[in-house]
Protein backbone atom coordinates (compact mmCIF):
# COMPACT_ATOMS: atom_id res chain seq x y z
CA UNK A 1 0.00 0.00 0.00
CA UNK A 2 1.18 3.60 -1.09
CA UNK A 3 1.80 6.16 1.40
CA UNK A 4 -1.39 8.91 1.29
CA UNK A 5 -2.85 11.61 3.03
CA UNK A 6 -6.28 11.59 4.82
CA UNK A 7 -8.94 14.33 5.80
CA UNK A 8 -12.26 13.48 7.70
CA UNK A 9 -14.65 16.25 5.87
CA UNK A 10 -16.30 18.36 8.21
CA UNK A 11 -19.68 19.35 5.62
CA UNK A 12 -19.95 18.47 2.07
CA UNK A 13 -18.61 21.78 1.07
CA UNK A 14 -15.51 20.96 2.45
CA UNK A 15 -15.68 17.31 1.08
CA UNK A 16 -16.27 18.38 -2.60
CA UNK A 17 -13.04 21.10 -2.25
CA UNK A 18 -11.10 18.25 -0.74
CA UNK A 19 -11.71 15.60 -3.28
CA UNK A 20 -10.31 18.79 -5.79
CA UNK A 21 -6.80 18.70 -4.45
CA UNK A 22 -5.52 15.52 -5.77
CA UNK A 23 -6.26 13.92 -9.07
CA UNK A 24 -5.79 10.77 -7.57
CA UNK A 25 -8.11 11.78 -4.30
CA UNK A 26 -10.68 9.04 -3.00
CA UNK A 27 -14.12 9.92 -0.79
CA UNK A 28 -14.01 7.12 1.68
CA UNK A 29 -16.86 5.67 3.71
CA UNK A 30 -17.51 2.29 5.10
CA UNK A 31 -14.15 1.40 2.66
CA UNK A 32 -15.22 -2.26 2.27
CA UNK A 33 -13.84 -2.52 -1.42
CA UNK A 34 -11.80 0.30 -1.43
CA UNK A 35 -9.21 -0.65 1.52
CA UNK A 36 -8.99 -3.95 -0.62
CA UNK A 37 -8.25 -2.44 -3.87
CA UNK A 38 -5.79 -0.25 -2.10
CA UNK A 39 -3.93 -3.21 -0.49
CA UNK A 40 -4.11 -4.89 -3.77
CA UNK A 41 -2.16 -1.88 -5.05
CA UNK A 42 -5.21 -2.08 -7.30
CA UNK A 43 -6.47 1.75 -6.29
CA UNK A 44 -3.36 4.36 -5.05
CA UNK A 45 -5.32 7.38 -3.66
CA UNK A 46 -2.68 10.00 -2.67
CA UNK A 47 -5.56 11.71 -1.04
CA UNK A 48 -8.29 10.41 1.37
CA UNK A 49 -11.72 12.07 2.11
CA UNK A 50 -13.47 10.21 5.00
CA UNK A 51 -17.45 11.15 4.02
CA UNK A 52 -18.22 8.87 6.63
CA UNK A 53 -19.61 11.51 9.42
CA UNK A 54 -21.43 13.72 6.89
CA UNK A 55 -25.39 13.93 7.50
CA UNK A 56 -26.67 11.50 5.30
CA UNK A 57 -27.19 8.94 7.56
CA UNK A 58 -31.53 9.03 7.76
CA UNK A 59 -34.04 7.26 5.80
CA UNK A 60 -37.31 9.67 5.19
CA UNK A 61 -40.17 9.53 3.84
CA UNK A 62 -40.54 11.70 0.60
CA UNK A 63 -43.63 12.46 -1.88
CA UNK A 64 -45.03 8.74 -1.12
CA UNK A 65 -41.73 7.27 -1.73
CA UNK A 66 -38.78 6.72 0.56
CA UNK A 67 -35.45 8.54 0.64
CA UNK A 68 -32.20 6.29 1.20
CA UNK A 69 -29.33 8.31 2.77
CA UNK A 70 -25.88 7.70 1.41
CA UNK A 71 -24.47 7.22 4.50
CA UNK A 72 -26.78 4.28 5.91
CA UNK A 73 -25.42 0.91 6.41
CA UNK A 74 -27.02 -1.77 3.89
CA UNK A 75 -27.91 -3.68 7.24
CA UNK A 76 -29.57 -0.76 8.14
CA UNK A 77 -31.44 -0.06 5.04
CA UNK A 78 -32.38 -4.03 4.73
CA UNK A 79 -33.89 -4.38 8.03
CA UNK A 80 -35.38 -0.73 8.10
CA UNK A 81 -39.57 -1.14 8.51
CA UNK A 82 -40.54 0.98 5.28
CA UNK A 83 -38.47 -0.97 3.60
CA UNK A 84 -39.25 -4.76 4.54
CA UNK A 85 -42.85 -3.82 3.75
CA UNK A 86 -42.64 -1.49 1.05
CA UNK A 87 -39.83 -2.28 -0.87
CA UNK A 88 -39.67 -6.08 -0.13
CA UNK A 89 -37.43 -6.46 -3.33
CA UNK A 90 -34.94 -4.43 -2.05
CA UNK A 91 -34.44 -5.50 1.63
CA UNK A 92 -34.33 -9.45 0.00
CA UNK A 93 -31.55 -8.28 -2.32
CA UNK A 94 -29.32 -6.61 -0.15
CA UNK A 95 -29.80 -9.40 2.20
CA UNK A 96 -28.56 -11.50 -0.24
CA UNK A 97 -25.08 -9.89 -0.66
CA UNK A 98 -21.74 -10.17 1.25
CA UNK A 99 -22.18 -11.13 4.86
CA UNK A 100 -23.82 -9.77 7.92
CA UNK A 101 -20.10 -8.38 8.74
CA UNK A 102 -19.77 -6.39 5.41
CA UNK A 103 -23.32 -5.21 5.48
CA UNK A 104 -22.71 -3.64 8.50
CA UNK A 105 -19.72 -1.38 7.27
CA UNK A 106 -21.05 -0.75 3.61
CA UNK A 107 -22.80 1.90 2.76
CA UNK A 108 -25.62 2.72 0.37
CA UNK A 109 -22.97 5.06 -2.23
CA UNK A 110 -20.24 2.67 -1.33
CA UNK A 111 -22.52 0.10 -2.67
CA UNK A 112 -22.92 1.95 -6.03
CA UNK A 113 -19.57 2.61 -6.51
CA UNK A 114 -17.69 -0.70 -5.45
CA UNK A 115 -16.08 -2.06 -8.39
CA UNK A 116 -15.97 -5.28 -10.47
CA UNK A 117 -14.49 -8.38 -8.74
CA UNK A 118 -13.12 -9.68 -12.19
CA UNK A 119 -9.99 -11.36 -11.30
CA UNK A 120 -7.57 -9.87 -13.93
CA UNK A 121 -8.64 -6.53 -12.48
CA UNK A 122 -7.52 -7.39 -8.84
CA UNK A 123 -3.70 -9.10 -10.52
CA UNK A 124 -1.42 -6.30 -10.59
CA UNK A 125 0.78 -8.61 -12.57
CA UNK A 126 -1.58 -8.75 -15.89
CA UNK A 127 -2.89 -6.22 -17.90
CA UNK A 128 -6.88 -5.09 -17.50
CA UNK A 129 -8.00 -1.94 -20.14
CA UNK A 130 -10.24 -1.06 -16.78
CA UNK A 131 -7.00 -1.03 -14.71
CA UNK A 132 -4.55 0.95 -16.94
CA UNK A 133 -6.59 1.82 -20.01
CA UNK A 134 -5.07 0.34 -23.30
CA UNK A 135 -3.53 -2.68 -21.71
CA UNK A 136 -5.64 -5.23 -22.53
CA UNK A 137 -8.49 -7.30 -21.71
CA UNK A 138 -7.07 -11.07 -20.34
CA UNK A 139 -10.36 -12.01 -19.42
CA UNK A 140 -11.63 -12.10 -23.19
CA UNK A 141 -9.48 -14.99 -24.36
CA UNK A 142 -8.99 -16.43 -20.15
CA UNK A 143 -10.98 -17.38 -17.62
CA UNK A 144 -13.93 -15.69 -18.15
CA UNK A 145 -16.83 -18.05 -16.10
CA UNK A 146 -17.90 -14.70 -13.71
CA UNK A 147 -17.72 -12.55 -16.68
CA UNK A 148 -20.62 -10.82 -18.74
CA UNK A 149 -22.29 -12.23 -21.74
CA UNK A 150 -24.70 -9.03 -22.61
CA UNK A 151 -23.36 -5.00 -23.11
CA UNK A 152 -19.52 -6.43 -23.35
CA UNK A 153 -17.22 -4.71 -25.58
CA UNK A 154 -13.62 -5.93 -27.36
CA UNK A 155 -12.51 -3.74 -24.34
CA UNK A 156 -14.08 -5.25 -21.22
CA UNK A 157 -16.02 -8.05 -20.15
CA UNK A 158 -16.45 -7.57 -16.76
CA UNK A 159 -19.83 -7.36 -14.64
CA UNK A 160 -21.04 -5.29 -11.56
CA UNK A 161 -20.99 -7.07 -8.51
CA UNK A 162 -23.71 -5.27 -6.14
CA UNK A 163 -27.38 -7.64 -5.49
CA UNK A 164 -28.63 -3.87 -4.14
CA UNK A 165 -28.36 -2.02 -7.51
CA UNK A 166 -30.29 -4.95 -9.02
CA UNK A 167 -33.17 -3.93 -6.90
CA UNK A 168 -32.63 -0.80 -7.18
CA UNK A 169 -32.83 -0.89 -11.46
CA UNK A 170 -35.98 -2.43 -11.02
CA UNK A 171 -37.08 0.21 -8.54
CA UNK A 172 -36.15 2.70 -10.88
CA UNK A 173 -34.66 4.65 -8.33
CA UNK A 174 -32.71 8.05 -8.42
CA UNK A 175 -29.21 8.54 -7.11
CA UNK A 176 -29.01 12.34 -5.21
CA UNK A 177 -25.65 13.89 -5.51
CA UNK A 178 -23.91 17.04 -5.06
CA UNK A 179 -20.55 18.72 -6.51
CA UNK A 180 -18.86 21.88 -7.41
CA UNK A 181 -22.10 22.44 -9.60
CA UNK A 182 -24.80 21.98 -7.14
CA UNK A 183 -27.08 19.09 -7.06
CA UNK A 184 -28.34 17.43 -9.33
CA UNK A 185 -30.25 14.03 -9.81
CA UNK A 186 -29.16 10.95 -12.10
CA UNK A 187 -32.04 8.13 -12.98
CA UNK A 188 -30.77 4.52 -11.92
CA UNK A 189 -30.48 3.24 -15.39
CA UNK A 190 -27.96 6.40 -16.32
CA UNK A 191 -26.06 6.10 -13.23
CA UNK A 192 -23.69 2.83 -14.07
CA UNK A 193 -22.00 2.37 -17.77
CA UNK A 194 -21.30 -0.26 -19.93
CA UNK A 195 -17.82 -0.44 -20.96
CA UNK A 196 -17.47 0.66 -24.42
CA UNK A 197 -14.17 2.34 -25.17
CA UNK A 198 -13.85 3.62 -21.93
CA UNK A 199 -13.74 0.69 -19.20
CA UNK A 200 -11.97 2.36 -16.85
CA UNK A 201 -15.09 4.84 -16.10
CA UNK A 202 -17.63 2.69 -14.42
CA UNK A 203 -20.39 5.64 -13.43
CA UNK A 204 -21.46 9.06 -14.45
CA UNK A 205 -20.80 10.94 -11.70
CA UNK A 206 -18.17 13.80 -12.16
CA UNK A 207 -14.85 13.70 -10.17
CA UNK A 208 -16.35 16.37 -7.53
CA UNK A 209 -19.22 14.81 -6.96
CA UNK A 210 -20.47 12.66 -4.22
CA UNK A 211 -23.97 10.59 -3.59
CA UNK A 212 -25.80 12.22 -1.19
CA UNK A 213 -28.72 10.00 -1.05
CA UNK A 214 -31.14 7.71 -3.06
CA UNK A 215 -35.12 7.89 -3.58
CA UNK A 216 -37.53 5.30 -4.30
CA UNK A 217 -40.39 6.08 -5.96
CA UNK A 218 -43.91 5.50 -4.85
CA UNK A 219 -44.33 1.91 -6.21
CA UNK A 220 -42.31 -0.66 -4.24
CA UNK A 221 -44.38 -3.73 -6.10
CA UNK A 222 -44.65 -5.01 -1.90
CA UNK A 223 -47.28 -7.82 -3.15
CA UNK A 224 -45.54 -9.63 -6.37
CA UNK A 225 -41.84 -9.34 -6.25
CA UNK A 226 -38.54 -11.34 -5.91
CA UNK A 227 -34.84 -11.23 -5.97
CA UNK A 228 -33.42 -14.70 -7.45
CA UNK A 229 -29.85 -15.33 -6.99
CA UNK A 230 -27.56 -18.03 -8.31
CA UNK A 231 -24.06 -18.31 -7.16
CA UNK A 232 -21.49 -21.11 -6.70
CA UNK A 233 -22.64 -21.26 -3.17
CA UNK A 234 -25.04 -20.78 -0.95
CA UNK A 235 -23.89 -17.32 0.69
CA UNK A 236 -21.02 -14.86 0.63
CA UNK A 237 -20.81 -15.14 -3.23
CA UNK A 238 -21.13 -12.76 -5.87
CA UNK A 239 -24.09 -13.59 -8.21
CA UNK A 240 -23.13 -15.60 -11.46
CA UNK A 241 -27.10 -14.91 -12.64
CA UNK A 242 -29.42 -12.64 -10.22
CA UNK A 243 -33.02 -11.55 -11.25
CA UNK A 244 -35.00 -9.35 -9.84
CA UNK A 245 -38.80 -8.65 -10.32
CA UNK A 246 -41.80 -6.65 -9.40
CA UNK A 247 -45.35 -7.08 -11.19
CA UNK A 248 -48.32 -5.41 -10.70
CA UNK A 249 -51.39 -8.14 -11.20
CA UNK A 250 -54.53 -7.86 -11.84
CA UNK A 251 -55.89 -10.66 -10.89
CA UNK A 252 -54.05 -13.38 -13.41
CA UNK A 253 -53.27 -10.39 -15.88
CA UNK A 254 -50.23 -8.40 -15.58
CA UNK A 255 -50.63 -4.82 -15.41
CA UNK A 256 -46.77 -3.50 -15.24
CA UNK A 257 -43.30 -5.80 -15.33
CA UNK A 258 -39.73 -4.72 -14.35
CA UNK A 259 -37.26 -7.46 -14.57
CA UNK A 260 -33.45 -6.35 -14.02
CA UNK A 261 -30.40 -8.84 -13.84
CA UNK A 262 -27.24 -8.86 -12.39
CA UNK A 263 -24.18 -10.78 -13.24
CA UNK A 264 -24.53 -10.74 -16.57
CA UNK A 265 -23.39 -7.47 -17.66
CA UNK A 266 -21.80 -4.26 -15.96
CA UNK A 267 -24.22 -2.55 -14.67
CA UNK A 268 -28.25 -4.07 -13.63
CA UNK A 269 -29.42 -4.87 -16.92
CA UNK A 270 -33.02 -3.80 -17.69
CA UNK A 271 -34.74 -4.68 -21.59
CA UNK A 272 -37.82 -2.56 -21.48
CA UNK A 273 -39.03 -3.66 -24.37
CA UNK A 274 -39.17 -6.94 -22.79
CA UNK A 275 -40.80 -6.05 -19.77
CA UNK A 276 -43.28 -4.55 -22.27
CA UNK A 277 -44.15 -8.10 -23.74
CA UNK A 278 -45.74 -8.92 -20.38
CA UNK A 279 -48.24 -6.05 -20.18
CA UNK A 280 -52.28 -7.14 -20.35
CA UNK A 281 -50.78 -10.85 -20.73
CA UNK A 282 -51.43 -13.57 -18.56
CA UNK A 283 -49.00 -14.83 -15.89
CA UNK A 284 -47.84 -17.94 -18.15
CA UNK A 285 -44.89 -19.89 -18.35
CA UNK A 286 -45.16 -19.95 -21.87
CA UNK A 287 -45.33 -15.89 -21.80
CA UNK A 288 -42.66 -16.01 -19.21
CA UNK A 289 -40.41 -18.11 -21.83
CA UNK A 290 -40.71 -15.38 -24.30
CA UNK A 291 -39.21 -12.51 -22.46
CA UNK A 292 -36.72 -14.55 -21.10
CA UNK A 293 -35.58 -15.26 -24.86
CA UNK A 294 -36.20 -11.64 -25.80
CA UNK A 295 -33.46 -10.77 -22.70
CA UNK A 296 -30.79 -12.88 -24.15
CA UNK A 297 -31.49 -12.56 -27.90
CA UNK A 298 -28.62 -10.83 -28.53
CA UNK A 299 -25.99 -12.18 -25.55
CA UNK A 300 -22.70 -13.23 -26.51
CA UNK A 301 -21.11 -16.30 -24.25
CA UNK A 302 -17.31 -17.15 -23.72
CA UNK A 303 -15.20 -20.04 -23.42
CA UNK A 304 -16.32 -20.22 -20.02
CA UNK A 305 -19.43 -18.60 -19.53
CA UNK A 306 -21.95 -19.41 -22.62
CA UNK A 307 -24.01 -21.35 -19.69
CA UNK A 308 -25.42 -18.12 -18.18
CA UNK A 309 -27.41 -17.21 -21.20
CA UNK A 310 -29.51 -20.48 -20.57
CA UNK A 311 -29.05 -20.40 -16.98
CA UNK A 312 -30.07 -16.72 -17.42
CA UNK A 313 -33.12 -17.40 -18.95
CA UNK A 314 -34.35 -20.19 -16.49
CA UNK A 315 -34.11 -17.98 -13.69
CA UNK A 316 -35.86 -14.83 -15.58
CA UNK A 317 -38.46 -17.07 -15.93
CA UNK A 318 -38.44 -18.76 -13.04
CA UNK A 319 -38.54 -15.37 -11.03
CA UNK A 320 -41.40 -14.00 -12.56
CA UNK A 321 -43.00 -17.41 -11.73
CA UNK A 322 -42.14 -16.79 -7.79
CA UNK A 323 -43.33 -13.24 -8.29
CA UNK A 324 -46.48 -13.77 -10.23
CA UNK A 325 -47.48 -16.48 -7.38
CA UNK A 326 -46.39 -14.06 -4.42
CA UNK A 327 -43.80 -16.76 -3.08
CA UNK A 328 -40.20 -14.98 -3.43
CA UNK A 329 -37.46 -16.98 -2.80
CA UNK A 330 -36.26 -16.21 1.00
CA UNK A 331 -32.47 -16.16 1.96
CA UNK A 332 -32.65 -19.12 4.43
CA UNK A 333 -34.44 -21.30 1.87
CA UNK A 334 -31.45 -22.31 -0.30
CA UNK A 335 -33.97 -24.77 -2.54
CA UNK A 336 -34.41 -23.41 -5.66
CA UNK A 337 -38.41 -23.02 -5.79
FE1 LIG B 1 -10.05 -5.79 -16.97
FE2 LIG B 1 -12.59 -5.73 -17.78
FE3 LIG B 1 -10.93 -7.37 -18.95
FE4 LIG B 1 -11.61 -7.83 -16.41
S1 LIG B 1 -12.95 -7.91 -18.15
S2 LIG B 1 -9.55 -7.96 -17.34
S3 LIG B 1 -11.89 -5.73 -15.67
S4 LIG B 1 -10.78 -5.13 -18.97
Amino acid sequence: MNNFSYVRAGSVENAVSEIGKAETAKFIAGGTNLIDLMKYNVENPSHLVDVGRLPFNKIEEIDGGLRLGALCTNAETAYHETVEKKYPMLSLAILNGASAQLRNAATNGGNLMQRTRCYYFYDTALPCNKREPGTGCPATEGYNRIHAVLGTSEKCIATHPSDMCVALAALEATVNVQGNDGERAIKFEDFHRLPGDAPEIDNNLKPDEIIVSIDLPEKGFSENYTYLKLRDRASYAFALVSVAVGLEMDGDIIKDARIALGGVALKPWRDKDAENLLKDKAATRENFGKVAEKIFAEAKGFEHNSFKIELGKRAVVRALEQAANGTPQTIADKEIK
